[in-house]
């Protein structure tokens, strides 16, 4: 038999087989490999591997961390290494995790390892060793407690306790050391004077908050809908819909009656929302109803995310709230997901693994033979698509709850007068006059600019030349609170600029508009009021959010100005007036979606407005008044944007009508990204044209990134799309196997890509 097989040049594997073992496993690395490796089991080993728990084994020359996908008595074909080490007591991930893991992996078109490596958090795959550990927790004293004339803090300690007070269930002291940056002898004072006690808690629990606030009585289109909800929530198969609701329609009261029939059933629910830290509203309506909530909130400190990690997985949560990775949570017995504002572009992630959260969701919904709710006021193409075929259930809130009136939208064309502003100013005189009456009568304010900084553009009017990053093909923004100019992507810095650094005149002028200088005009116009600005910058500590919001809450502060943080599900009553300061900022970026994503903006950020009992003004000033993504959404009309934004994408052949795998390619090396970037466009169409029957299937590209530069990198991409999906992967997958990256250079995939930048 060897002699015929090494006849055909087959040679036999120099190596010696070792000994047969008793048992093999396949383990995947952390690695963008596609299959996993085989290895066998010494003896000695066999009671400790089990799948779900990482194993130390060689992997080219030094042993690595792979993760145990499967074990089988029968020994494969060629011979195979010894795994070194079981690292693991426990599985980390149960079989259902790692079937929606292998799923994810295929359908990204990245490592399986890498995924596993990427849903399990890493304070838990660094613990798994270590027994759980009871953390020091600080909680603050209720204000009503304390009392009349509380001692006094320094301001130090008062800073800390403003923190702490952001999370009433409160914080591991490590970690509010952390976030604050103080010493242990501040908080020491907080427990001595009476305003936070120490406890000390094992396994995540949090302190039991719940009262049991009832549910409202529903509206009657709420009442339909949880009716049309009921079978799937008391039944035992997939069913995905999709929630359209409008602005304030009570979404969240759906969600959370629903998921009062599934906890009922001993079961858990996954509620997804974009950014849990902007909306501290949630998390606390949830614990108001539920006994037990868990949060996973992105700054926890390690050992309190590896304890609700645990609680989650013990099946001791009935409610998970998170953002994106959330749909990761090991719930042990999920009866029902939700994703809530599925539109939101934050779902997806940009970087390996680069899934979209909600997809994910729909899919472990499917294999668990769950329901799942997506719900939005403004659905993403792809989710609408999806329920004008009948795909996914519609379900429909139509009005807000109580009968309150949508707000109502002014539409300002700032090409003319009255709307018309000098160069350089932001706020027209009717949105000042505006603004100026709301706080007249006792009302809030929420301004929305999305960008941040002081002046967006630096230019030198002789010469034309703009300040640009020096590693990124992108215009730097003038600070002026920081005094500098700063990259927003890769955060490169530099001084303000005296003169232009091209032709030296010393004229150069500082243009656009940004949140920091919108608030210094607020300030001359509105003087006395309370202004707070919600941006990246004023938020750069964690629990920052949760206290601003709480200032406008209690009606301490008139105006909120922000970028989008301040668009995205905020439900405050006293809000009478919502002013957009430039609809177009996002209108003209070389991004298929970027009337979608106007259109979505413009209609969250007034749906913000008029949500208390008195009725809301919406002002939107623009420059594009007529463009659809302006008056369709000054309409609240959903329906008419859609249909006419869904015709456009199936003649121009785009999204939801056709998939796109997008490939970015970088190189430090301008010609390495160019050369690697045609190499792989070519191993594409040879993919592609050596199929048989000829599939449908556009190639764009290679061409230069719309960010041509970024973190020093040249970039450079190509997109295929096509209707069928299933060709479309297998094009980028031969071309992957095909056509490694060299020279310097390397490769994303970017399947289903949420930006096109
Ligand atoms: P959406 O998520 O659709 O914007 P929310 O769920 O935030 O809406 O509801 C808007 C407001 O209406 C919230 O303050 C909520 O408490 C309140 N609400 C919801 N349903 C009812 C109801 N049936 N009766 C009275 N108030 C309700
Ligand atoms: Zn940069």
């Amino acid at each position: 038999m060897t002699e015929t097989r090494s006849l055909f040049g087959d040679a036999p594997d120099p190596t010696p087989a070792p000994q047969a073992a008793a048992l093999y496993v396949d383990l995947v690395f952390d690695r963008p490999l596609e299959t996993p490796y085989t290895y066998a089991v010494p003896d000695e080993l066999v009671s400790e591997v089990a799948i779900g728990k990482r194993i130390l084994a060689p992997l080219g020359s030094k042993p690595d961390r792979g993760w145990c996908v499967a074990m089988r008595p029968e020994a494969p074909s060629r011979p195979c290494k010894a795994i070194l080490r079981v690292l693991d007591p426990e599985p980390l991930v149960n079989s259902h995790l790692l079937e929606l893991t292998r799923w994810m992996a295929h359908y990204y078109l990245c490592g399986w390892g890498q995924v596993l490596q990427a849903i399990v958090p890493a304070g838990v795959r660094r613990r798994a060793e270590a027994p759980p550990r009871r953390a020091s927790w600080l909680v603050p004293t209720p204000i009503a407690d304390l009392p009349a004339i509380p001692p006094k803090l320094t301001a130090r300690q008062q800073e800390a306790l403003d923190h702490l007070r952001t999370i009433p269930t409160g914080l591991e002291t490590s970690q509010l050391l952390k976030d604050v940056g103080c010493s242990s002898s501040v908080v020491d004072a907080l427990v001595e004077r009476g305003f936070a006690s120490k406890t000390s808690k094992p396994e995540g629990d949090l302190p039991d908050l719940a009262h049991a606030v009832g549910a409202p009585n529903l509206t009657p289109e709420q009442t339909t809908v949880l009716n049309l909800l009921e079978p799937a929530l008391t039944g035992n198969a997939f069913a995905p819909f999709l929630l359209l609701g409008v602005t304030g329609s009570g979404k969240t009261e759906v969600y959370m009656s629903a998921i009062e029939k599934v906890v009922a059933r001993g079961r858990q629910a996954l509620v997804l929302v974009p950014e849990i830290s902007l909306t501290p509203q949630t998390e606390a309506r949830f614990a108001a109803r539920f006994k037990s909530v868990s949060v996973l909130h992105s700054h926890l400190g390690e050992s309190e995310r590896q304890n609700r990690w645990r609680r989650v997985a013990a099946g001791r949560a009935q409610v998970i709230i998170g953002a994106r990775s959330a749909v990761f949570a090991p719930a042990p017995n999920l009866g029902l997901i939700v994703v809530d504002e599925e539109h939101e572009p934050s779902f997806k992630q940009e970087s390996t693994p680069r899934y979209h959260g909600r997809d994910v969701a729909v899919m472990r919904a499917s294999l668990l033979g769950i329901p799942v709710v997506l719900g939005s006021a403004t659905p993403s193409l792809e989710t609408w698509f999806n329920a004008s075929r009948g795909i996914y259930t519609r379900l429909d809130l139509t009005k807000r709850v109580e009968n309150r009136p949508l707000p109502k939208v002014e539409v300002l064309d700032m090409r003319h007068p009255p709307a018309r502003v000098p160069p350089g100013r932001a706020l027209s005189d009717p949105l000042i006059a505006a603004l100026r009456h709301t706080i007249r009568n006792e009302g809030q304010a929420i301004l929305f600019l999305n960008r941040r900084g002081y002046s967006p553009f630096i230019v030198c009017p002789s010469c034309g030349e703009t300040a640009k990053c020096r590693f990124c093909d992108l215009a730097l923004t003038f600070h002026r609170t920081r005094e500098v100019l700063l990259c927003h992507h890769c955060g490169f810095q530099t001084p303000p600029l005296e003169e232009c650094p091209s032709c030296r005149k010393a004229t150069v002028r500082y243009q656009g508009l940004g949140t920091e200088k919108v608030h210094e005009e607020l300030e001359r116009h509105l003087p006395g009021a309370v202004i707070r600005r919600m941006d990246s910058d004023t938020m750069s500590k964690p629990g920052s959010h949760a206290l601003t919001l709480e200032a406008f809450r209690n009606r301490m502060v008139q105006v909120l100005l922000g970028t989008q943080m301040v668009a995205k599900g905020l439900d405050f009553p006293g809000v009478t007036l919502v002013g957009v300061i430039q609809a177009d900022a996002g209108l003209h970026m070389p991004d298929f979606r970027a009337a979608e994503r106007t259109f979505q903006l413009l209609t969250q950020v007034a749906g913000r407005c008029g949500r208390g009992d008195k009725p809301g003004r919406v002002i939107v000033q623009t420059l594009n008044p007529e463009h659809e993504a302006v008056a369709l959404a000054a309409h609240h009309n959903y329906l008419a944007f859609t249909k006419g934004e869904m015709e456009q994408r199936e003649v121009l052949g785009y999204p939801p009508y056709q998939r796109i795998i997008r490939i970015i390619i970088r190189a430090h090396d301008e010609k390495a990204a160019d050369d690697y970037a045609a190499r792989f466009a070519g191993a594409c169409r040879l993919a592609h044209e050596s199929t048989t029957p000829k599939k449908p299937l556009r190639l764009l590209g290679p061409a230069v990134a719309p960010v041509s530069r970024l973190n020093d990198y040249h970039r450079r991409h190509i997109l295929i799309l096509s209707a069928d999906s299933r060709h479309l992967h297998a094009v980028a997958r031969a071309a992957l196997a095909s056509c490694r990256p060299d020279g310097g250079a390397e490769i994303a995939i970017d399947v289903d890509p949420g930006s096109m930048m």
